[in-house]
Parts: structure tokens; C-alpha cells; sequence
């Protein structure tokens, strides 16, 4: 890959920094399975107390993070209430089926945002002929609806329907840390209603590999039986955990930069004629655009753009996906704008 890429393919794509591969390289470490790694014991007290929960627990990904919790919530022939364009329907090669046996009912929210009525509507009545209803998982920000934030009363509204169905409720914190800045609610508060939830370390915090999964004791001690039975369980892990510790201490109040340059490269493509793009909609790092207006498909403006060393991901069509994070400056944006214009206008 070149150096002087523009990636805003997505921020899973950020590079260790100097100082957080000098942390990874000092932390100390132990056997992290036995609960003898005192820097993954860190990141998970560290996790813990930020989103407010008894325990959590270190996993290799936010995949796993996901699985394990629908593992732990999920029988065989359940059902999840999600939104349509959720990460756990499109994502992660059908692990619920696969793995946990669980269907996913899928609500057609805006954005990746549904309504606590829709979610009512969802839930099962008690028949022998029907799935069991069992979890409603909300992916706060919204990856695939534009990384969109969850608004607190909704979370709230719908966790009143966990409550009253006696149904699990689970959060894809991806990005929570993006919503907690966009939006200035704290994290505790966005998970208090929740029976489970994670992050990632591997978005916009910068870090190479991780996700921490976290919830009642009782809670992370199934999960903990779930990562040992996948091969989830690890050893000196601390060298990865103090990426994570650096990241919670040093990444978080930085990604209102991302949310500024998003909107910035938003903007400034509202202005090239033939894209559709809703500027006020980015409310995060995220921003999907519609090249079909141009003549030029998704997957020929990628093509356009790479040649102009500016990464942007296709999405089927006319759709593309910009993700700004910590390895993509103002400037640069700036100048993948610049890039857009100019490949529509050559075309
Ligand atoms: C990236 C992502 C995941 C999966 O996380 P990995 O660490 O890549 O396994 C899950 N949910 C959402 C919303 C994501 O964006």
C-alpha cells in the first residue's frame, strides 16, 4: 500500500502509532487465560468501569464479542430482533445461525435506527408454532445506516420492551465511543440498559486487533466459558491489551476529528453535481454517498479514485462508504474531495 494513500476505506485501517507500539512493547504480561495477565486484567477493569458493568472480558474481535453474547443469550431456534442492515446479519458469515442456532428478525429502521413500536410489533407471541423471541440488539453508531447514533430515549424506550418481553438486550458498541463524543452522553449511560455490550479497539481507537465484551459477572463468566471452547482464550495477550489501555487513555476525545472531517468531506461533495450526499445526516465518521447521478457505478468511481491514490469502498451500485479516522488528516480529506470532483468530472 502506498504511503501516501488516502484511506477512508474504513478505520479499521489505522496503523499502531509510534507511542502505542512503545506501550504494547513495555507492557507487562502474564498467562491472560488463568487471569494472570495484569495488563488485559487492566483493559478490562478500564472497560468495565467506563460503560458502568460488574466484568468484561478480552476477545480477539468484535465478531467474537458478538457471537459469544448471542451464545450466551441465545437457544437453539431463538429469535434476535435486529436491524436489517445490523453487522451481525450481513457480516459475520451467518455466526448466529451457525453458531448459536439463532434466527434474526430483521426491522426495517431509518437509518439502522428502529423504533421501540417496531420492536414491540417483533416480539413473538407465546406459540408452539413460532420462533422464541430471546435478544433485541441495537449497533450503536449504526455501521451500514451511516454511522448513525442511537439516541437515548429510543435505547431507553426499547429496553422497556426487553423488559416487559423478558428478552435480552445487547449493544454493538463498535463505535460507541464515536457516539458517546458526538453526542456527549456518557458511556455508562448508553449501556445501563443493556445485558451485554462491547467495543472495539480496532476502529477508529486506532488499535491493531481486539474487542472487549462486558455485563453482569454472572454474564462474563458464560462468556468466558464460550471464548475458552472457541479458541478465543489467550496467553501473554497484554501485548495487545496495552494497545487497548492506550487507547481508551490517549484515542477517545480525538475521534471528534473524524466527526469534523467526515462532515467536512460531506460538504464538500454536496457541492459536485450528480452525487447525492446528505451532509446533516453524518453524525459520526461515516459517510455513504451516491455516485449514480455521475454516469460512473460504485465500483467505477473506486477504480477512478485509487488511481488518484484516494481509497473509498463500493457498495453495490452507486453507493460508496468514506470512513475517516486517526491516519486521515483535514487535508487529506480535503483532498479526496478534490479527488470525487475531479474523477466526476472527468467522466
Ligand atoms: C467492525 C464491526 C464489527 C466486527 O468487529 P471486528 O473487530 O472487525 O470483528 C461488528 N459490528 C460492527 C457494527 C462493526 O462495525
Amino acid at each position: 500500500m502506498a504511503e501516501n494513500l488516502i484511506n477512508l476505506y474504513s478505520d479499521t485501517q489505522t496503523r499502531p502509532t509510534p507511542a502505542m507500539r512503545q506501550a504494547m512493547a513495555e507492557a507487562p504480561v502474564g498467562d491472560e487465560q488463568k487471569g494472570e495477565d495484569p495488563s488485559v486484567n487492566r483493559l478490562c477493569a478500564m472497560t468495565a468501569e467506563l460503560v458502568g458493568k460488574e466484568d468484561a472480558v478480552f476477545l480477539p474481535s468484535g465478531t467474537m464479542c458478538n457471537e459469544i453474547a448471542i451464545l450466551v443469550h441465545c437457544r437453539k431456534g431463538d429469535e434476535i430482533i435486529a436491524d436489517k442492515t445490523a453487522h451481525i446479519i450481513n457480516s459475520e458469515a451467518g455466526g448466529p445461525a451457525a453458531l448459536a442456532g439463532a434466527l434474526i428478525r430483521p426491522l426495517d429502521g431509518m437509518r439502522g435506527v428502529y423504533t421501540a413500536d417496531q420492536a414491540e410489533a417483533a416480539v413473538r407471541a407465546d406459540s408452539r408454532y413460532t420462533p422464541t423471541t430471546s435478544m433485541i440488539a441495537v449497533e450503536q453508531t449504526s455501521n451500514f445506516g451511516g454511522g448513525t447514533v442511537w439516541p437515548l430515549e429510543t435505547i431507553r424506550a426499547i429496553a422497556e420492551v426487553a423488559r416487559r418481553h423478558e428478552l435480552a438486550l445487547h449493544m454493538d458498541g463498535a463505535r460507541l465511543m464515536n457516539a458517546c463524543v458526538a453526542s456527549g452522553v456518557a458511556a455508562a449511560d448508553y449501556a445501563a440498559p443493556f445485558d451485554s455490550l462491547w467495543i472495539d479497539l480496532s476502529k477508529g481507537l486506532g488499535c491493531p486487533i481486539g474487542g472487549v465484551l462486558a455485563g453482569s459477572g454472572d454474564f462474563i463468566a458464560r462468556a468466558w466459558r464460550w471464548k475458552q471452547r472457541l479458541g478465543g482464550a489467550m496467553r501473554q495477550a497484554g501485548i495487545i491489551a496495552a494497545a487497548g489501555v492506550y487507547a481508551l487513555e490517549n484515542n477517545v476525545g480525538r475521534l471528534a476529528e473524524d466527526h469534523a472531517n467526515a462532515r467536512l468531506f460531506a460538504e464538500r461533495l454536496a457541492d459536485v453535481p450528480g452525487i447525492a450526499v446528505e451532509p446533516e445526516a453524518v453524525e459520526t465518521n461515516i459517510v455513504f454517498f451516491d455516485v449514480g447521478g455521475t454516469g460512473l457505478t460504485a465500483d467505477q468511481a473506486a477504480e477512478r479514485l485509487a488511481d488518484h491514490g484516494v481509497r473509498i469502498g463500493p457498495m453495490g451500485e452507486g453507493l460508496m462508504r468514506a470512513v475517516t479516522h486517526l491516519d486521515v488528516t483535514t487535508e487529506q480529506v480535503a483532498k479526496a474531495a478534490a479527488a470525487v470532483r475531479a474523477v466526476v468530472e472527468a467522466a
